[in-house]
């Protein structure tokens, strides 16, 4: 995805003859401090978590770190070599142990608060749910309070699953930290090897007597009011992440992330391009020929445009700033395209008909040579076509 990279030692921050524990130490000092929990919302947070945990991952493998220091990023591509994470659960998952010192040390405190220790830390469920906004919601942005069926924390026993604090009993088998460490003869020597603690699972304790509410859970079904903040300028289908605001995780875990898929509503009036808005209007023959003050409907109100005589079928009149704000700083603020339509009348009285008669034949009634016949249809294949 990114072509030009970091190098994988100047992003941990490290010499290129670290030691592997210092590796592991500059890794989670950046791992705690762009951790997404701490960092909610931040897209520039979540990059760097995930540009660590690609260096980390390469640099904390012997084979890798040397196939990447003699040959560069092309000595670990592939499947077997570099990885980029494009997903947190990838990260969670593949440096849960990390993570899980992380949080036993206390960056993350769980159940009645008293008790820190254990390790992996269970997720919770992500939910997509879909919000509905009209142009005007998107012209000057809008929040949106929503009512959300979903995993809440048990508020009987905190989160913790356990009937009151006296039930919780830290693990015998791994003594809280969730693992268990075992040393292995290698090749290499002696190892130590780490792995979840068969007992509790990497809970870091067990549960001797359960939450009579959510059965040891930690969660329960429930409802929650989200408010969702939608900046002006988004485009149907864009998708919002609020983090942390999907469903509860069972025993304290990290709760799911909600996802806000945008939906525009068609308006009847306006139409959409980009961050431009078109609106037709028809005017009567008279005014397009006197000239006259019409009234024009925006995103944001009423305003008058002046029409000089002799205004065609077809004239454009662009009102700067009228449409739709740009989402950030690259996308411009759109403008309103008034695209004038000459209303022809349908029925007319015996009246209208004597004066029209009597112009049908006046020589400024006829279309002047200096008019193409394409123009009309050019300009609009221009406009609707320049895409
Ligand atoms: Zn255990
Ligand atoms: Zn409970």
């Amino acid at each position: 995805m990114s072509s030009q990279k970091r190098d994988l030692y100047e992003v941990l921050g490290v010499s290129r003859s670290a030691t592997a524990a210092e590796i592991k130490k500059a890794y989670r000092k950046l791992a705690i401090k762009y951790h997404p929990d701490k960092n909610p919302g931040d897209k520039e947070a979540e990059e760097k978590f995930k540009e660590a945990a690609e260096a980390y991952g390469i640099l904390s493998d012997e084979e890798k770190r040397q196939r990447y220091d003699r040959f560069g990023f092309d000595g670990v591509r592939g499947a077997s070599g570099g990885q980029h994470y494009t997903n947190m659960e990838d990260i969670f998952s593949q440096f849960g142990d990390i993570f899980g010192d992380i949080f036993g040390g206390g960056f993350r405190s769980g159940g009645f608060g008293g008790h820190s220790g254990g390790g992996r830390k269970r997720r919770g469920g992500h939910i997509k749910i879909k919000v509905n906004l009209s142009l005007e919601d998107v012209a000057k942005g809008v929040t949106k309070k929503i009512k959300i069926n979903k995993y809440v924390t048990c508020s009987a026993c905190n989160g913790s699953g356990a009937k009151d604090r006296n039930a919780i009993r830290t693990c015998e088998t791994c003594h809280g930290s969730g693992q268990v460490v075992r040393v292995v003869n290698s090749f290499f020597g002696r190892m130590q090897q780490a792995s979840v603690c068969p007992s509790c699972h990497g809970e870091g304790h067990t549960i001797t007597d359960k939450c009579r509410k959510c059965h040891g859970d930690g969660v329960v079904r429930g409802e929650d009011i989200v408010e969702i903040n939608i900046p002006a300028g988004v485009e149907d289908d864009m998708q919002m992440t609020l983090r942390g605001k999907g469903n509860a995780a069972p025993n304290n875990g990290i709760p799911g992330d909600l996802i806000v898929q945008i939906n525009v509503k068609d308006h009847e009036h306006f139409i959409r391009d980009g961050n431009d808005v078109i609106y037709n209007a028809y005017v009567n023959f008279a005014d397009a020929a006197l000239g006259a003050k019409i009234q024009i409907p925006t995103l944001t109100g009423k305003v008058n445009i002046t029409m000089p005589e002799g205004t065609q079928s077809g004239n454009i009149f662009r009102l700067k700033g009228k449409g739709i704000p740009g989402l950030n700083h690259h996308s411009h603020q759109g403008d309103l395209l008034v695209i004038i339509n000459v209303y022809t009348p349908k029925k007319l009285s015996r009246e209208e008909k004597e004066i029209l008669e009597r112009l049908r034949t006046s020589p400024h009634f006829q279309p002047e040579k200096t008019v193409k016949s394409g123009s009309f249809f050019k300009r609009m294949k221009d406009y609707f076509y320049r895409h």
